[in-house]
């Protein structure tokens, strides 16, 4: 999609701190880290929302989870834990509408969020 920021850094057009890109996934550093670890997961296709996903790809939102650990592994967050968020529409806190998983480690995180 033209005017997403999330397409744009899948296609290189925007820089981003890459750790991890596959033919159907691509994983960055977050610009603005709310913990020590704050990587996105986003698939290379544009979809908006979670409401957004068909039953084709329900494949990928799957690897975009095992994308997820493999990440959380490598930065050594895994064995103490993490948080995966995928916010969805305005209540949810979702500002950029192309889907992204959120892994938040390398500090204890709060119950309930904010
Ligand atoms: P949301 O609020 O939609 O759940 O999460 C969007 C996230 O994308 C935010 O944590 C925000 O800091 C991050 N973000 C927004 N624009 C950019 C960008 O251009 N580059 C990177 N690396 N992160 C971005
Ligand atoms: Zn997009």
């Amino acid at each position: 999609m033209s005017d997403c920021i999330f397409c744009k850094i899948a296609e290189k057009k925007i820089p981003a701190k890459v750790v991890y890109e596959d033919d159907r996934a691509i994983a960055f550093d977050d610009v603005a880290p709310q913990a020590p670890v704050h990587t996105l997961v986003i698939p290379k296709k544009h979809v908006a929302t979670v409401l957004d996903i068909t039953p084709e790809d329900h494949g990928l939102v799957g690897h975009l989870f095992k994308v997820a650990a493999t990440i959380a592994k490598e930065k050594g967050i895994a064995e103490k834990g993490f948080r995966l968020v995928m916010n969805t529409n305005a209540d949810g806190g979702q500002s950029v509408y192309h889907i992204h998983l959120h892994i938040l480690g390398g500090r204890a995180m709060h119950w309930p969020p904010g």
